[in-house]
């Protein structure tokens, strides 16, 4: 029997943005979940949006509008009508804005869904409103710090040429569990010219079990190990001077800076043999078609654009750029040239606000006075396309904050997160089977739009929707507030020269890719001169002047003789999909990934429970020894949210919200923590 098919796009925060093939086994379902036609994805989507249905028609999808019953947090909700909701979210955002003027009330969002016009509403409302903004640190904001200060531009080589590679390094990223398409690419450059893979990582990923090399560095050294790297390329002879003549600013300085940056200096940082650095150095000079993939891992540490742009300067001194299959990228996402007016709401005259860091949401709900920035306490927020309560750093205190009896708080969402449970009104979101959307990548070039392909599941509505309804009782008067979806896509491609939505829908997505020059900075970097910057105008105090280690870490002490990172789960991403059983069942369960030699030493085998603790929590999870992690270091992977955990705390109550210098960004890798053994039994008796 044939089954209907539609055609879509996956929403999710991912650099793979790929187009989908979706069944429709009958009418308001959808089946199984195919990739579609696309050359960066070939056809290939990932298990856990296979299974798609599971989570769009998941019992527990919110399907009505809802009010708070119970205690803030407590979870107990009454269905209400959506006007009923609307007029109530309204009420409170005027009441509070009359109280304490408009910067009072602050929206937030994320990347729930990366559609442009789902995600944009609220920005559209905020900038009429003149409410709060938000910089939005969570995700790229360092890496994307440290990769613009060297190149000036936010695109690399197109990943399509890695299978002309002879050296793909794939430095803090995880590709086998969270970008399938690259990973069947860098297998091509293996396969076809015997290219060699290098993986840079504090952990044996899936992606370094592959690797011909993996150096196993300690968490927020990277910036050594690239100095020494470039120290060994300017002694060997292997730099290209000619390159660097041309085409960045100032080699002479850096070649003599570097002097000091050896092997041996970086061994003492990294935790790295001097031999592994020499080797993989000479790999890498030598190899000139060498591919840098760079990821977002290493750049969530204090010093993590410092690391990111040092890690930069590899292909600026070996000359990489120049060759086919050569070069570096750490984002696509500069290659789409949309106009956002529209979006954005751009044409309408805004009121100087204050930016509130929204990865500093725990300190700006709990008053901190620096993160006000003079301004008045935040009193109201509505929250899209988010779960701050869970995937937000320093969740002790981003709870506290939520919880404030004098705070209102709305949430849209799709399911009810530990977020939504603290809120006062909680509204059904619908997902982007159920909406239309724009869609670009960072992980490629294909610009893309999707049409709904059922109905929306229950009441829920779509952002677009819900925030025009707002401004409509809020008296926000937009000319992207009287449009549909569609019509806005339509007027926002056509802004930006480019097919009209329903050509783009019909093409099945338009590719942005620049030319080889561009794309290879041959025709100059995107600073004024032209050049890459060694010396990056970082416009902040205490920075090194050319690539360096910066120890400003959270480094391990004493009495915390631990480093905690926090990657991703191959199963998850952020907290979407732990809504899912079969995501949860792969995952497993919160686990460290400890050393066996650490592991002993706490006298913890598989399966035992360990407690890691600092001075703002202690949680608990099962211990897995593993030999490929650095000693000093555990990782526990994937955001479980807090109630998967056996003390009912997440890993983020341990996870601090500095900002990464100098441009801010969330350090989720770079926490010291302390590790006992655990035994609850034996504690309950004691306490008992
Ligand atoms: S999560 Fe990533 S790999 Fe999976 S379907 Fe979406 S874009 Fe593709």
């Amino acid at each position: 029997m044939t089954v209907n098919t539609a055609l879509s796009v996956c929403p999710h925060d991912c650099p793979s943005a790929c187009p989908l093939v979706v069944e429709l086994p009958e009418p308001g379902r959808i089946g199984r979940v195919h990739g579609g036609e696309m050359a960066y994805t070939g056809g290939v989507v990932c298990a856990k949006v296979a299974r798609y249905a599971e989570r769009v028609h998941h019992p527990d999808r919110l399907t009505t509008p809802l009010k708070r019953v119970g205690a803030k947090g407590e979870g107990k909700f009454a269905p209400i009508s959506w006007d009923e909701a609307l007029d109530e979210i309204a009420l409170r955002l005027r009441e509070a804005a009359d109280r304490l003027g408009p910067q009072t009330v602050w929206p937030y969002f994320y990347a729930g869904t990366m559609g442009h016009v789902q995600q944009s509403a609220i920005n559209r409302l905020r900038r009429i409103m003149g409410y709060s903004e938000q910089a939005k640190t969570i995700c790229s904001t360092a890496a994307s710090t440290g990769w613009m200060a060297g190149t000036g531009a936010k695109w690399g080589v197109d990943p399509r040429e890695i299978p002309e590679s002879d050296l793909i390094v794939i430095w803090g990223a995880n590709p086998a569990a969270t970008q399938v398409h690259l990973m069947g690419l860098i297998n091509q450059a293996r396969k076809q010219r015997g290219a060699k893979l290098v993986v840079v990582d504090p952990y044996r990923t899936p992606t370094a079990e592959k690797a011909d090399q993996h150096l196993c560095l300690r968490p927020g050294t990277d910036g050594a190990l690239a100095c020494a790297v470039m120290h060994v390329m300017f002694r060997d002879d292997l730099a290209d001077r000619a390159y660097m003549a041309r085409y960045t600013d100032c080699p002479e300085r850096l070649e003599a800076h570097l002097q000091s940056r050896t092997p041996q200096w970086a061994a003492a940082i990294t935790g790295l043999s001097v031999d592994e650095i020499e080797a993989f150095a000479r790999l890498y000079g030598a190899t000139k078609r060498s591919y840098l993939r760079s990821g977002y891992g290493y750049s969530r540490s204090r010093n993590g654009s410092v690391n990111l742009h040092a890690v930069s300067c590899l292909p600026a001194v070996s000359g990489a750029w120049r060759h086919k299959g050569g070069g570096a990228c750490q984002s696509m996402g500069g290659v789409f040239d949309l106009r956002r007016t529209l979006l954005d709401g751009l044409d309408v005259p805004a009121a100087p606000v204050r930016i509130l860091d929204m990865s500093r949401i725990g300190p700006v709900l709990t008053h901190d006075p620096k993160d006000l920035a003079g301004g008045p306490a935040v009193t109201a927020m509505l929250v899209q396309n988010s779960n701050p309560a869970t995937v937000a750093p320093d969740s002790g205190l981003v709870r506290r904050g939520l919880a404030r009896d004098d705070l209102f708080l709305a949430v849209h969402e799709q399911f009810m997160t530990e977020t939504a449970r603290f809120a006062d009104i909680v509204l059904p979101a619908t997902t982007s089977m159920e909406h239309a959307d724009l869609y670009t990548s960072y992980g490629h070039t294909f610009l893309q739009v999707a049409k709904p392909v059922i109905a929306p599941v229950g009441e829920s509505r779509a952002n677009h929707r819900v925030i025009a309804e707002l401004a409509s009782r809020l008296g926000a008067i937009h000319p992207g507030f009287e449009m549909d979806e569609w019509e806005m896509i339509d007027q926002v491609l056509v802004a930006s020269d480019l097919p009209g939505a329903e050509e783009l829908h019909v093409l099945g997505g338009l590719d942005c890719a620049k030319v080889f020059e561009d794309a290879h900075f041959l025709s100059g970097f995107g600073h004024e001169d032209g050049r890459f910057r060694f010396a990056p105008e970082w416009k902040a105090e205490g920075l090194p002047e050319l690539p360096d280690h910066l120890a400003v870490t959270d480094a391990a002490d004493e009495a915390h003789p631990f480093r905690l990172i926090t990657p991703p789960s191959r199963h998850f991403l952020n907290t979407s999909f732990t809504e899912m059983p079969t995501s949860r069942a792969q995952a497993g369960r919160p686990t460290a990934l400890i050393h066996p030699e650490d592991c002993a030493a706490l006298g913890a085998a598989e399966g035992d429970m360990v407690r890691i603790g600092n001075s703002k929590a202690d949680i608990i999870v099962h211990a897995k020894p593993l030999a490929g992690i650095a000693r000093g270091v555990v990782a526990v992977e994937g955001i479980w949210p807090d109630g998967f955990f056996a003390g009912g705390k997440g890993v983020n109550h341990l996870t601090s919200a500095d900002p990464a210098l100098p441009g801010g960004g969330a350090v989720f890798h770079d926490t010291k923590v302390w590790l006992r053994a655990c035994h609850p039994e034996r504690e309950r008796g004691i306490s008992a």
